[in-house]
């Protein structure tokens, strides 16, 4: 029996997976459908934002120059001359002693250096009048204030979220370059495992990996390819795997360890070649991984939990290495609320829950850390670790947690 100290580490066998995982060439996608994708190149602005320079706010189109000696007592009367509302342009030029009304997005007139909210002047007819001075340049974006034509609006390697996609839309951009999402075969083994919906006979469990890891793998930028769960037999695995073909990754759940019918390591090295089995972590221990040819192969453990969290510590980076991203989950350092025993000599992923209190998260383990509990890992808000050389963590500590979720705000008063 492998020590602990013998065992692969986290880091190493993160870095030995992901030494074979290479970024995915790109496909030009409509703005409609890359919602989560990854930009494949940077995006350079054809236009400036604001195209023109423009009023920011409802109210007058003036030239500053004209209400300089405006005060109170002695308002300046400006002559209204013009109407232009967003969309428009208009033809009259400002001259000194005159202004436009004007809507908040419409063009500027050419003359007009400024523009003047209605809530700030009093209107009388075609007649204006202004009680303090303006500042040149007042109430008017200019041309190009927020992106320069020419500049570099994304980088590649950003996901498209909500902001990032209305930026593309707004420098006039329908389609962009994103790499392909990466198609990872989903595979779990068991002769208990029985498809939720179908009746369970005596000794049979319901297959929560497949729709567990074909959302993980989803939300993570790939593309799901699951294959119908394989009977606890090398040929029938074997057979499975073939069905893996023509994917980027395969991803198994179950039959790595050491029971008697745990057949993945057997058939992985008659197919291709076991890079590595098993790491220093818990939960996950009996990981394996190898290349079938050209497809690599992440075997994760069967209990739920542990091979959710594999999952997160070595399937995802590997997603994002496919898809050139930033490769992990945000960080933060949190106070740990209770006492937390990690002997054991391995590198611990405890599911907690996060508390915010002045200024400050706070863990607490989220239920039992039994690697079979799946009431714990929906309960959990991220993954704090534990380095293999720390035997415990006492209420106080400090920590690092791997966030899959902040704690919601309350919910707003009134
Ligand atoms: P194994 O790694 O195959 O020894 O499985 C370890 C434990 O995980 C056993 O209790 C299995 O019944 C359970 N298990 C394996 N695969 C799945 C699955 N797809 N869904 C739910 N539980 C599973
Ligand atoms: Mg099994």
């Amino acid at each position: 029996v492998a020590k602990p100290a013998e065992l692969l580490s986290v880091a190493e066998a993160r870095r030995r997976i992901l030494a074979t995982i290479h970024r995915l060439p790109e496909e030009m996608v409509n703005l409609e459908h890359c919602l989560g994708r990854v930009l494949a190149r940077p995006v350079h602005a054809s236009l400036p934002i604001p195209p023109f320079a423009n009023s920011s706010m409802d109210g007058f189109a003036v030239v500053a120059a004209d209400t300089q000696s405006a005060a109170p007592g002695s308002p300046v009367r400006l002559r209204i001359v013009e109407h232009v509302a967003a969309g428009q342009v208009s033809g009259h030029p400002i001259h000194t002693g005159e202004a436009a009304r004007i809507m908040t997005g419409a063009p500027l007139p050419t003359g007009a250096d400024t523009v003047v909210p209605f809530e700030d002047v009093t209107e009388h007819g075609d007649m204006l009048t202004v009680s303090s001075p303006l500042r040149a340049g007042a109430c008017v974006r200019e041309a190009g204030q927020d992106i320069a034509a020419g500049e570099t609006v994304l980088p590649a390697g950003e996901m498209l979220l909500a902001p990032q996609i209305g930026l593309l839309a707004a420098v006039g951009i329908a389609e962009v370059s994103v790499v392909r999402r990466p198609v990872v075969a989903i595979l779990s083994t068991g002769d208990e495992l029985v498809a939720p919906g179908q009746p369970l006979a005596p000794g049979q469990i319901y297959n929560s990996n497949t729709p567990m890891l074909r959302a993980a793998v989803e939300s993570a930028g790939g593309e799901p390819r699951p294959i119908p769960p394989a009977r606890d037999d090398p040929a029938a695995l074997a057979a499975a795997l073939e069905q893996a073909r023509g994917a980027d990754l395969l991803v198994t759940s179950g039959g790595a360890s050491v029971g008697d019918y745990d057949y993945v390591k057997t058939v992985l090295s008659g197919a291709g070649d076991i890079d590595f089995w098993r790491v220093r972590l818990r939960p996950g221990k009996p990981l394996v991984f190898g290349l079938i040819g050209d497809l690599p192969l992440i075997g994760l453990p069967g209990n739920p939990t542990s091979a959710l969290v594999t999952f997160e510590e070595f399937v995802r980076p590997a997603l994002r290495c496919f898809l050139g991203a930033s490769l992990l989950r945000p960080e933060i350092e949190v106070i740990v609320d209770e006492e937390i025993d990690n002997r054991g000599g391995r590198e611990t992923y405890f599911r907690v829950t996060l508390r915010q209190e002045g200024g400050a998260f706070h863990a607490r383990l989220a239920g039992p850390q039994d690697s079979a509990m799946l009431h714990t890992l929906a309960r959990a808000e991220g993954l704090l670790v534990v380095a293999a050389d720390q035997p415990s963590l006492q209420p106080g500590d400090r920590a690092v947690v791997q966030v899959w979720q902040l704690p919601p705000a309350p919910y707003p008063e009134g």
